[in-house]
């Protein structure tokens, strides 16, 4: 299918879009000729403080270039903010097709030294925030019968990073929000996706550099050299993959994607073929597993179980194979 990638009719809501990617899918989804309910709390990369002002500038931005776009300034991090957001996109709009789920900030610190207040906050703006709003959000998409869903992950929780375990758990989650809405929204023309960016924002200026004490983390810290990527690290680099995902030319689905550095990718979630305990009723003993733990890690077979019974299917085929060649 050629031709431009078109949101005309289509309306987005996008959270924590006054600054950063949010700001820039904003623009482009507006450019393109959606109509764009921004919403942005407004406060610091801490997630200190509130303000109109974020939201105000994108919306002002938008309609100076002839977009259509309405500001909502509330939290996504509790239920009632997620409905005031999805309200107000259907006040100003009619309706919601799609919902790039990225409002956030970052509280690092060492993992002993995460106390409830930093567990609290993350979870609630990234896991919480995430959930308060796509789930009034897909009520809609559901009677329409369409929606998009692009849910923000990050490479953090995917591969690691030292001092984020409260960012880490919390985006780690939804990675499953993404996938049961993926699942469940295929009955009703919804599809939703993991999108894990990658931007100098101002979110880095919350990172803290006290993690180059553990030295293997530091060593891999070390060893990346930005050099060829460094001018890449753009908002206007994710933009691309995040609005196909909500373009209603995207089919696809219950996938995790990587925008780093201009380079897009798939990123999978696959199980090794492992090893099928003998036969019968008796379960393998500690010791079996730690004799046939080379065997249950070899990543040379692997299969993409998309669904829990897709996995029992697996294992059940790999238990027929083993007692066929008994
Ligand atoms: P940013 O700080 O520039 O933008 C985030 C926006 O979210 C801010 O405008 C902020 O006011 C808003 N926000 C914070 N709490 C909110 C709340 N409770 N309700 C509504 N809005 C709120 O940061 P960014 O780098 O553009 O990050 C956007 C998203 O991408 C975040 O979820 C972040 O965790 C994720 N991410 C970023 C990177 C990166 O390299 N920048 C990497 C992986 C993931």
């Amino acid at each position: 299918m050629a031709g431009d990638i078109r949101f005309d009719g289509r309306v987005a809501v996008i959270t924590g879009a006054g600054n950063g990617l949010g700001r820039d899918y904003a623009l482009e989804i507006a450019r393109r000729g959606g109509a764009v309910l921004v919403n942005d709390l407004g406060g610091s990369g801490a997630g200190l403080g509130a303000s109109h002002n974020a939201a105000d500038a994108v919306v002002d931005e938008i309609r100076a270039a002839g977009g259509k776009a309405a500001a909502s300034y509330d939290s996504v991090a509790t239920r009632a903010g997620g409905e005031a957001i999805v309200a107000a996109a259907v006040e100003a709009f009619g309706k919601v097709d799609i919902v790039i789920s990225n409002a956030g900030f970052l509280r690092n610190a060492r993992f002993e030294d995460i106390d409830d207040a930093r567990l609290d906050a993350l979870v609630d703006v990234h896991l919480k925030g995430a959930f308060y709003v796509a789930q009034p959000a897909y009520r809609i998409m559901r009677r329409n019968g369409y929606g998009r869903f692009v849910f923000t992950g990050s490479a953090s929780a995917m591969f690691g990073h030292a001092w984020q375990a409260n960012y880490a758990a919390a985006k780690g989650g939804l990675m499953g929000l993404s996938h049961i809405v993926a699942i469940e929204g295929s009955a009703y023309g919804i599809t939703s996706n993991l999108l894990m960016p990658t931007a100098q924002s101002r979110l880095m200026a919350e990172m803290d550099d006290g993690f180059m004490e553990i030295p293997d983390f530091a060593r891999s810290v070390q060893e990346a050299d930005y050099s060829a990527v460094q001018d890449r690290l753009l908002p206007a680099f994710n933009t691309p993959l995040a609005l196909y995902l909500a373009s209603e030319r995207c089919q696809a689905t219950h996938g995790i994607f990587s925008a780093n550095g201009g380079r897009y990718a798939q990123v999978l979630i696959q199980a090794t073929q492992g090893w099928i305990s003998p036969a019968g009723s008796d379960a393998p003993s500690v010791e079996d597993v730690a004799e046939q733990f080379d065997r249950i890690c070899d990543a040379t077979t692997l299969h993409r179980p998309m669904t829990v019974y897709d996995e029992f299917n697996a294992v059940a085929a790999a238990a027929r194979e083993r007692d066929a060649a008994a």
